[in-house]
């Protein structure tokens, strides 16, 4: 069977083409009207549900546009996804402490922006935590790994073993063993990539959302911005605010979508890179950003900070914005938010 780059059921942290249908009945290619047509599609890509929303002059232009950020997202998992013998990273993994791999643009991009987003965040978000994910396997074995076990592995979760070299376009893992995970940033650059090409193909505004990877670009016909519900993370399927996007990106990354519960304990997949335990501080992070790679990025890393740094990081940064749910379930807004969320 093929699997997934991240390795998820399909659960859904944003809802905003519920309301969109909504708006407009049906969405499979409406005309609305005047100059514009709406196109919504749905596939199944990196192992989740993504949904494209295309809007253009014609049925024809936005089912075009719809149609290429598809293909784009489905090549971008041939090279990122690790569960694809074949694709880079896989080969750069296969590579580890015996050779550098030569690497396309896009690769080197999303690691360098990995490398960048775990400096921003102390460490919280390391792409090298990939064997501490497979002794997890919280989506399929539900096995808590033994502390000497993790331990083992610390060596190899170790940013500063992971050499790139931007002008041969090489990527080399120091020790053998070693694995990067890209899990918790490739979806927020596929949904930029995604967007990218589907201006190109003729889309004045348009949605990519793989799962809780959102991104927007323009406006609705009318002049409306795309509406996004943010999930509850401790009650399911009801939103716990709304707002409003345009031209930016959103991202969630939360402890309820893939997890199990022993003894009264949750344990989840957003690990600490520290301990190698799920990080704690948090039940969900959501970010608001320009770009996915960023809004993906740091939704993570946040995740593993904790609230008070990383609302510092968030203040300090600029078009960024985030809500974070503490894990008391206090729920804390940026103060570029606050005038811009609706509660339910
Ligand atoms: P998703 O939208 O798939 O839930 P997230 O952005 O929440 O993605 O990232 C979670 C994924 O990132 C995990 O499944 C794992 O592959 C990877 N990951 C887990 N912990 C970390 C970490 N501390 N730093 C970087 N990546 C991580
Ligand atoms: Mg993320």
């Amino acid at each position: 069977m093929h699997s997934n780059l991240f390795n998820q059921p399909v659960r859904i942290k944003t809802c905003f083409l519920t309301l969109l249908c909504s708006v407009f009945a049906g969405c499979a290619g409406v005309p609305t009207g005047q100059e514009s047509a709406v196109v919504t599609r749905v596939q199944m890509q990196m192992g989740t549900l993504v949904k494209i929303t295309a809007v253009a002059r014609s049925e024809s232009v936005a089912q075009a546009a719809a149609a290429a950020g598809f293909a784009e997202i489905r090549r971008l998992e041939e090279i990122l996804s690790t569960w694809i013998p074949t694709s880079e990273l896989s080969r750069v993994n296969a590579s580890a402490g015996v050779m550098p791999v030569s690497v396309s643009p896009e690769t080197m991009t999303v690691v360098q922006g990995a490398i960048q987003a775990a400096e921003m965040t102390d460490g919280g978000f390391n792409i090298a935590i990939g064997p501490a994910v497979d002794a997890w396997r919280v989506t399929e074995g539900q096995r808590i790994p033994k502390e000497a076990e993790l331990e083992a592995l610390r060596p190899l979760v170790d940013l500063m073993s992971v050499h790139l070299d931007v002008r041969g376009q090489t990527i080399f893992l120091g020790r053998v063993g070693m694995r990067i995970d890209v899990g918790g940033i490739g979806k927020g650059y596929a949904a930029d990539q995604a967007v990218m090409v589907m201006k190109k193909a003729g889309a004045s505004a348009g949605v990519v959302a793989l799962s809780g990877d959102i991104k927007t670009f323009g406006q609705l016909p009318g002049g409306k911005r795309f509406p996004v519900g943010i999930q509850h993370p401790r009650q399911e399927g009801s939103v716990l605010a709304w707002i409003d996007l345009q031209d930016e990106a959103i991202s969630t990354a939360g402890d309820y979508e893939r997890f199990f519960e022993r003894d009264g304990v949750r344990y989840h997949h957003i690990l600490d890179p520290r301990t190698l335990q799920p990080a704690r501080s948090c039940q969900s992070v959501t970010v608001i950003a320009r770009e996915g790679i960023w809004a993906d990025g740091l939704d993570t890393g946040i995740f593993v900070m904790g609230v008070e740094s990383g609302m510092r990081l968030i203040e300090a940064l600029p078009d960024v914005e985030a809500i974070i749910v503490d894990h008391e379930g206090v729920v804390h807004v940026s103060s570029g938010l606050r005038d811009r969320i609706r509660k339910p």
